[in-house]
């Protein structure tokens, strides 16, 4: 690991580990008691720094709030059973981030202020790391415009900041989606590949007319024919159609997904035959009707697997498989959890100790 960055720490002279309830901890509520931030000004980065967790002050005008230049990173630190702590993953979410920054004209952050930036953070905060089952603590890096014009143009100064908050299992049942065909998440041209805030804004519309018709989330299906499956809500879809994992490949609208990834990654080293392509709206609803359909699910660093157990599509509702019945997605989670948790050997290389 570089160890290059010089980061000025002012410790929390208020603490609230202690006193912190971490049952029932509802998701992204409590952030722990410190925070890293970064700031680019003048064409480079500077000011690293650990901060107590809280509020900065900021004028109005910054043109993250205006023009909506925000991007943001999600990714989990585990206590493994030997007391380490041990970040799964980073560097797929320190590239993507610098994918989704060039995408809408922010500058990139180096390697080590990203990485330094975030294990600093964790150790100060390494009483905040769960050590119970299914917990974690999330980490959300997140960069935004600070320039105060009003003046439409990328912005000549960004603020980086790393926030924790400690995280609990995700108890869901099977979700009932609908099929969209009206809005869209992404498209060709677009900026469905990068994480930016803007893309979570324009999906809260629709997400919130679907869940008046009764459903839990979206399909998204593509802005140009709605004939091809994208994503589901904020995360990949993947299926099991004549016993193959099927999910849309990565393209300008799809999300490239460590969670994703690393699924795909698992099921072909235990021989399951996996399709990366084009999915179309037509062979989901044929394998739901003759049952070749056997799995659904969606998959993102939150909840890693979550069932999908009804599909509405027009103005038809298809019954899935019963969810619990599920052998590839149940057994992929499994296989994940136990790689990220420190109970099976970390064979791809994916654990990164603190
Ligand atoms: C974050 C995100 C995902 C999931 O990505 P992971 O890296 O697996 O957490 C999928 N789709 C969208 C649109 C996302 O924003």
């Amino acid at each position: 690991m570089i160890d290059t960055l010089q980061i000025k720490i002012t410790e929390n002279t208020n603490p609230r580990l202690a006193t912190t309830e971490f049952t029932d901890i509802p998701f992204g509520k409590i952030f722990t008691d410190h925070m890293f931030t970064a700031d680019f000004e003048d064409g480079e980065w500077k000011n690293f720094q650990i901060l107590p967790y809280g509020p900065i002050q900021m004028s109005p005008a910054i043109s993250a709030l205006h023009y909506g230049q925000a991007i943001f990173e999600g990714l989990k630190a585990y206590r493994l059973p030997n007391g380490d702590i041990s970040v799964f993953r980073a560097d797929k979410n320190f590239e993507r981030f610098n994918i989704s920054a060039t995408r809408i004209a922010m500058p990139t952050v180096p390697e080590e202020v990203f990485m330094q930036g975030m294990a600093t953070l964790i150790n100060i905060d390494r009483g905040w790391v769960p050590s119970q089952e299914n917990y974690s603590l999330y980490l959300r890096p997140v960069m935004f415009a600070t320039d105060t014009s009003l003046g439409v143009r990328a912005s000549a100064s960004y603020k980086f900041v790393i926030l924790a908050t400690p995280t609990g299992p995700y108890y869901t049942n099977a979700l009932k989606v609908k099929i969209e065909t009206k809005y869209t998440r992404a498209n060709e041209g677009g900026v469905g590949f990068a994480k930016t805030a803007g893309n979570y804004a324009r999906s809260l519309y629709p997400f919130a007319e679907a869940q008046k018709e009764g459903y839990d989330q979206l399909i998204w299906t593509d802005s140009a024919t709605h004939q091809y499956v994208e994503e589901s809500g904020a995360a990949n879809v993947m299926f099991v159609l004549n016993g193959k994992l099927i999910t849309a490949a990565v393209s300008e609208t799809i999300l490239n997904g460590v969670t994703r990834d690393t699924l795909i990654t698992l099921a072909k080293d235990s021989g399951i035959a996996v399709e990366e392509r084009k999915v179309t709206v037509a062979e989901i609803i044929k394998g739901a009707q003759d049952g070749s359909l056997t799995e659904a699910f969606a998959v993102g660093t939150a909840a890693t697997v979550t069932q999908i157990g009804e599909i509405g599509f027009g103005d038809q509702l298809y019954q899935l498989s019963d969810p619990n019945s599920r052998k590839i997605s149940i057994g992929l989670a499994k296989e994940l959890n136990a790689i990220r948790n420190g109970l099976a050997e970390d064979r791809f290389g994916w654990n990164w100790i603190i």
